[in-house]
């Protein structure tokens, strides 16, 4: 069996970042409870792994005890929790990604100056519910094209639409077209709300995935990107399936496969993305051929009130950094492990319209 890994897969900068925050603190806090408020990436071995480490995750701030710490997850939360937070003198620690914020100021901006949102994206998304806490009397969540007819629009001249991060352009698009047509001087976003990481792997999948018999996507069921490449994969014609990790495998999806892609959602750890290509080479037999689409070296920085906590212990924050050069350790583990494997870059042309 071929098995083609698509580069970029898995951890994205914000997911990096995030869980960089709880690693910290776990040795910052030496025993003290840590809250986390909300799953902090969607991934279920993510979250269980911080459980085993003892840290809570609580979808209330109701459930924390006065003066504890809270982590704010990547997606974001609204203005309520975070004065919730101050109420009960918590310490917050926010590790919302860096891009879900740009979003949240684009939101408040453009509610101050008395314009209405459009805010297109899944409306229980954590992601979605902290951006529209910014300014809820200003933001209406569209998911649908049939969602549109029960808009209340004031005035269709100060009308701006933001989407959530982790769309799949495809579907956003066919939103934003009903709604340009809905509304023709509809305002785009200042640049795209969907982001880098997002983009990067639904274009590695749909580049790729044209040449492979089955897509395997490593990454939870409540994942919204993972869920997205999955869709795009089968929406372009190769069957795909979303897997928490190798053990969700099911022998009964090879039959007649020799090429498989493998990749994973920005929430999901590399090690279980291992696991799979152990798992079907040991089954199987056969290659790896890394397929590098995009070099990504996008990093994000700890948050301030973390690096405060750090400082007041002695540590200088800027001596942590995370580590971030998958094709090396990818290539690394290959060897180790005597897989065959080789390295591929595919080139896209500025003129393919893969999105
Ligand atoms: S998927 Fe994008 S928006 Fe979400 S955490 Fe990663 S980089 Fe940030």
């Amino acid at each position: 069996m071929k098995i083609l890994l698509a580069n970029p897969r898995g951890f994205c900068a914000g997911v990096y970042m995030a869980i960089d925050v709880v690693d910290q603190l776990l040795e910052l806090c030496e025993g003290k409870p840590i809250f986390v408020y909300h799953e902090i990436v969607h991934n279920r071995h993510v979250v269980q792994r911080f459980r085993n480490r003892g840290v809570a995750f609580v979808e209330s701030i109701d459930e924390i005890p006065a003066g504890s710490i809270v982590v704010f997850s990547a997606h974001g939360v609204s203005p309520a929790v975070r004065a919730e937070a101050r109420a009960k003198n918590l310490t917050s620690i926010d590790a919302t990604c860096p891009l879900v914020m740009k979003v949240h100021a684009e939101a408040i901006r453009f509610a101050k100056r008395g314009w209405q949102i459009l805010l297109v994206g899944h409306r229980e998304h954590q992601e979605v519910v902290g951006t529209q806490g910014e300014a809820p009397d200003s933001i209406q969540v569209v998911e649908k094209p049939s969602d549109i007819a029960r808009l209340s629009i004031i005035d269709p001249d100060k009308l701006i639409y933001l989407t959530q991060t982790t769309l799949s352009m495809d579907d956003a698009n066919v939103v934003i077209s009903a709604l340009k047509k809905a509304f023709p001087n509809l305002h785009e976003p200042p640049s795209s709300d969907i982001c880098y990481a997002t983009t990067n792997r639904q274009i590695a999948v749909r580049t790729i995935a044209p040449e492979a018999d089955l897509v395997l996507v490593v990454g939870s069921k409540n994942s919204s990107n993972s869920v997205r490449l999955t869709e795009i994969s089968q929406n372009d014609g190769t069957p795909a399936r979303l897997i928490d990790d190798a053990s969700e495998i099911d022998p009964a999806w090879f039959e007649g496969v020799k090429t498989v892609l493998l990749t994973s959602g920005a929430s999901a750890p590399e090690d279980l993305v291992f696991g799979v290509i152990e798992t079907l080479i040991t089954r199987f037999g056969g290659e790896v051929e890394q397929r590098d689409v995009f070099d990504e070296r996008v990093e994000f920085g700890l948050p301030g009130t973390l690096k405060e906590l750090m400082r007041a212990k002695g540590i200088d924050p800027d001596s942590r950094r995370i580590r971030i050069d998958r094709e090396a350790d990818t290539t690394e583990w290959l060897e180790r492990k005597h897989i065959p494997n080789r390295t591929v870059q595919v080139s896209i042309r500025e003129t393919d319209n893969l999105l």
